[in-house]
């Protein structure tokens, strides 16, 4: 058997995966590049005020380091941080991490990957996978003045905890599913929060009940008890597709649902300010423990005017209105296109990625791309995203590189890559079942490309896990081994 030699970039939940199963199956030359001093990705850079998954945590968690011991249904951040950590050390991969090494260039030498880091520092790989996460670059709003302000202000994914919160007097910008758990933490805290929404989201409020020890005693003493659970939520989150898929009764029904939420808004004005103009689920739904609740404090003042610039004491809006503030932040988002760039990749006949992707960002089956042999992506494009655990998500992709890798390490191939005709022949599957999704029925959102294409997976979790379970060989260019 060979031994692959694979670098990983990212040491975030999916890094982590493939790293501790790369281990499981006997592979320990690996290196996880990681750009700064600590693991996990999303849940190391968010850290705002009521941040929690709003993906139950029995399904939000991997499958071979099950944790009995989430403290709520839907656990806060900082918990799902420490589990990702805690996994990392304990199953080995944390020694595998490069701390502080940001991977600027990845340009194949003809038989493999040459990867070098910005500071300099080159190594080659058999194999190179991207796990660089979807949501990881803050996109910061253009409005004049920003740098004026006299004030704190930063992103959510960059929260400045040594700026007090009791009793200042906080704006917020945005209102998604990061603005909406701001809210939710800090309508009680603040003297007041001035929320300047421009698009209001459709809202699901639902309880997040604290879990006894009773239950993580079970979860952690009956194996059988703690996989049903697993799979019980699997089942439940997956009985929402048809809702995403297809138009008909399940759709009117899931959206006459998150419709009547709004009742649960006593002002009949807030009401209809909070009234999103599209279709329910269209964008994504923001789940919220207590949204509806905490936009009705008298602390909170909802903002529907726009933005017109930010001056030294606070936003002014275009009816002439200052809302004075000591604390800005702004929950704007993210870029989500970005996937593994602004790393430069280029492939065997020169082409780089971003000239591959010059039309839109396209992969074969969301992990691999045409003419970058050897390549996988965590959550490339069209992966499952939305309301599924990601976690799931990242499992079933690390199973199918780990396929691949495997057939190297017996020395069936040297390299693989797909041929454009199977990834064209996936797009082609993919704009056919497009017109069906909740995603098309007209509004603007994350999960649509640059150039308006669906960036998420217009299928069930089912299908994405039958396409990652097999290899379908005539869809791949590959190179026999001569080593
Ligand atoms: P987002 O959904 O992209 O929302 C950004 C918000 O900022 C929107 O309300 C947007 O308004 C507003 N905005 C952006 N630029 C603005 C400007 N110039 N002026 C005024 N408003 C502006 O971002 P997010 O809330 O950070 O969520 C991103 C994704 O992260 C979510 O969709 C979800 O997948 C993930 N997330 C997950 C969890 C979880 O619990 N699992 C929690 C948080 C986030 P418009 O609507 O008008 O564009």
């Amino acid at each position: 058997m060979r031994s692959p030699k694979v670098a990983v970039v990212g040491a975030g939940m999916s890094g982590i995966c493939l790293g501790a199963l790369l281990l499981r199956d006997g592979i320990d030359d690996f290196t996880i590049y990681e750009k700064t001093d600590d693991a996990g990705g999303t849940w190391r850079d968010n850290t705002y005020p009521g941040i929690a998954c709003d993906v139950p945590s029995r399904f939000y968690q991997y499958t071979f380091a099950r944790n009995p011991d989430w403290s709520r249904v839907m656990a806060p951040g900082a918990e799902i941080h420490a589990y990702f950590d805690r996994v990392s050390r304990e199953l080995g991969v944390r020694s595998h991490i490069r701390f502080g090494t940001e991977v600027a260039m990845v340009a194949w030498t003809g038989e493999r990957w040459l990867v070098t880091s910005s500071d300099g520092a080159a190594e080659e790989y058999d194999f190179v996978v991207s796990a660089t996460g979807i949501l990881h670059h803050p996109r910061y709003p253009e409005i004049p003045g920003l740098e004026d302000f006299a004030g704190s202000a930063f992103h959510s994914a960059r929260w400045d905890h040594s700026v007090p919160l009791d009793g200042a007097r906080v704006a917020l910008i945005g209102t998604g599913s990061t603005g909406a758990q701001i809210i939710g933490n800090l309508a009680d805290r603040v003297e007041k929060l001035t929320v300047l929404q421009r698009t209001p989201h459709w809202v699901m409020q639902m309880k997040n009940p604290e879990t006894s020890r009773f239950n993580a005693w079970l979860h952690r003493t009956v194996p059988a008890y703690d996989r049903l659970t697993y799979h019980g939520w699997r089942l439940f989150i997956e009985s929402f597709s048809p809702a995403l898929l297809h138009p008909g009764p399940i759709r009117r029904f899931g959206s006459w649902q998150i419709r009547r939420q709004l009742r649960k808004v006593k002002d009949p004005v807030l009401r209809e300010a909070l009234t999103p103009p599209t279709e329910p689920m269209c964008r994504r739904l923001v789940i919220s423990s207590n949204f509806y609740d905490a936009i009705q404090k008298p602390t909170v003042e909802v903002v529907t005017a726009s933005i017109e610039r930010i001056e030294p004491e606070g936003v002014r809006t275009s009816d002439g209105v200052l809302h004075p503030c000591d604390v800005l932040v702004l929950a704007t988002g993210f870029d989500a296109h970005a996937y593994l760039r602004p790393i430069a990749m280029t492939g065997p006949d020169g082409t780089t990625l971003e000239d591959a992707w010059a039309s839109y960002p396209h992969a074969y089956r969301t992990v691999a791309v045409p003419g970058f042999p050897n390549f996988f992506m965590f959550m490339g494009p069209n992966s499952p995203v939305g309301n599924y655990s990601l976690v799931a998500i990242a499992e079933a992709q690390a199973g199918y590189m780990l396929d691949w890798i495997r057939r190297w390490q017996r020395a069936e191939i040297d390299s693989m890559a797909p041929t454009t005709q199977a990834t064209d022949a996936f797009y082609d599957e993919i704009a056919a079942a497009t017109p069906d999704t909740v995603w098309a029925t007209g509004c603007t959102s994350w999960y649509l490309g640059e150039a308006g294409n669906l960036e998420v997976f217009p299928w069930a979790p089912k299908r994405f896990r039958a396409l990652m379970s097999e290899i379908e060989d005539e869809d791949f260019a590959t190179t026999p081994a001569a080593r």
